[in-house]
């Protein structure tokens, strides 16, 4: 109680803001002595949220930024569920099974019913789960045939930093293939030139963070195939499904990239991108029983039976599960397929609006046989149109816009780019808004360019 109250200054009628609580400035690095009114402490709390970015506005993330109000009764309904606790809630952990099962037979395992998967925090930790499963296979093998298991590698393309991570953590080498001029994907050549008896895996990504496009599965489990038949060597193929694991079966699915190659071991994807949950759940599943090492598997007591888990961390909320399998319910593959095609729809109004400048060069513009709903460009080469995209990037923000503007990775660091995810949500509407804020952007730019040291700051990797 603070001196004032004691002093029977503050009574339950007095205004928020000319509280005494809040006519100071709260704590920012301690506990605070005493208590809070509850008003007072979550307007202090919601208010200083105004500062963050808008998350409807970032078209950086990949991340659902919209949910049905229905999402958001479950996730309040489920707040006290622990998805770790299947004997005080099975029948959580009953609907995390059954969206296992519903992922399975959507990149057609061969046992859909059977196979075995988990819920995870996000694609990264369902990304080590996948890469684990690979590196104790390799093991078991290896030992099997008295040769030494010390010396494990990796191979992927420009890969997301869930994989950086899962190679540093567990010691193992990662042979990233970079990227070169016009080549932003991993070849079944530059796969091949990598594989040796001791790598445990290849893994390609179906949407690369950088570009958004799909790398080619089918091609590169061939060039395994043969492989295997001139070398003998039987290297597995986890894909990252992050993004496209998603959105592939219902907009591309024609493409071969899933469990109907019988390489494909293994798969990850995030619920929270275009599994359109919130945030806070990925997905592992594997092709069959047999591919997931039975000793990554903790046996939990289960209604009296026995139930996996899998994942590494031990609690962890439900309510992204429960709302996972809301959305299979409520939309079905109808309903996924028309959530992503309208957004497909906008990235192509998108690029087809950021030609017309005259001043950008598309290398992704949302063909949906090629990636994910999103587009990527960069300037034009030989054009000086006053701004970099650096600067670009900043002019947008000033409207609350976050597209951004970065290197691509090694050996393409030269190459400035630009990009924007279209989520559920970015609707066409919005991205007329967006063209326009960029056609002022730019005429802001012809009247006042970019002054010359800023761009050099910008393009030499500095940016605030
Ligand atoms: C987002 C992403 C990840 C990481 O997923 P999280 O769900 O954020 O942990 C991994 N790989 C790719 C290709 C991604 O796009």
């Amino acid at each position: 109680m603070s001196s004032d109250q004691k002093n029977g200054k503050q009574s339950t009628n007095d205004d928020l803001y000319a509280s005494n609580d809040l006519s100071v400035s709260l704590p920012k690095s301690r506990i605070p002595e005493t208590e809070h009114d509850p008003r007072h402490a979550y307007a202090a709390v919601r208010d200083e949220l105004m500062l963050d970015g808008n998350s409807r506005q970032n078209l950086a993330t990949f991340c659902q930024t919209w949910v049905e109000p229905e999402i958001e009764q479950l996730m309040t309904d489920c707040i006290g569920k622990n998805m770790v606790d299947k004997d005080e809630y099975p029948q959580t952990a009953e609907i995390e099974e059954r969206c296992v099962h519903m992922l399975a037979h959507l990149w057609n395992s061969p046992a859909g019913d059977s196979t075995v998967g988990t819920s995870t925090v996000g694609s990264s930790e369902a990304a080590m789960l996948g890469g684990l499963a690979m590196k104790r296979r390799w093991e078991a093998k290896r030992k099997a045939a008295g040769k030494s298991t010390d010396k494990p590698n990796l191979i992927t393309g420009p890969v997301q930093i869930c994989w950086h991570k899962f190679t540093r953590y567990w010691d193992i080498e990662h042979r990233e293939i970079p990227m070169e001029a016009g080549r932003q994907l991993m070849t079944p050549e530059e796969v091949l030139s990598r594989c040796d008896e001791n790598t445990i895996g290849v893994v390609p990504t179906m949407g690369v963070t950088f570009t958004c496009q799909y790398e080619p599965v089918k091609a590169v489990a061939e060039a395994l195939d043969q492989l295997q038949a001139d070398k003998g060597l039987d290297i597995p193929i986890h894909v990252d499904g992050a993004s496209g694991g998603f959105i592939a079966p219902f907009c591309a699915p024609q493409l071969e990239w899933d469990f109907t190659i019988p390489r494909v071991k293994s798969i990850n994807t995030s619920g929270h991108k275009f599994g359109l949950s919130p945030l806070g759940v990925g997905w592992v599943v594997w092709r069959e029983m047999e591919d997931l090492p039975e000793d990554l598997v903790f046996w939990v007591n289960y209604l009296g039976g026995n139930m996996r888990d899998i994942a590494l961390n031990f609690s962890r909320p439900g309510g992204q599960v429960v709302c996972q399998y809301y959305n299979f319910l409520r939309l079905g593959m109808d309903g996924y397929k028309k959530v992503h095609s309208a957004c497909y729809d906008t990235a192509e109004y998108l690029a087809s609006e950021l030609k017309k400048f005259d001043l950008f060069e598309m290398i992704y513009d949302g063909d949906r046989s090629v990636g994910i709903p999103a587009l990527c460009w960069k300037l034009k080469e030989g054009t000086d149109p006053g701004f970099t995209l650096y600067g670009l990037a900043e002019r947008l923000n000033a409207r609350g816009w976050q597209v951004p503007a970065y290197s691509l990775p090694a050996n393409q660091e030269s190459v400035v780019i630009q990009r924007i995810l279209v989520r559920h949500g970015v609707s066409r509407d919005l991205a007329s808004l967006l063209i326009k804020d960029i056609q002022a952007a730019i005429e802001h730019f012809q009247l006042h360019p970019e002054p010359k040291h800023i761009a050099e700051e910008h393009n030499s990797g500095f940016h605030h």
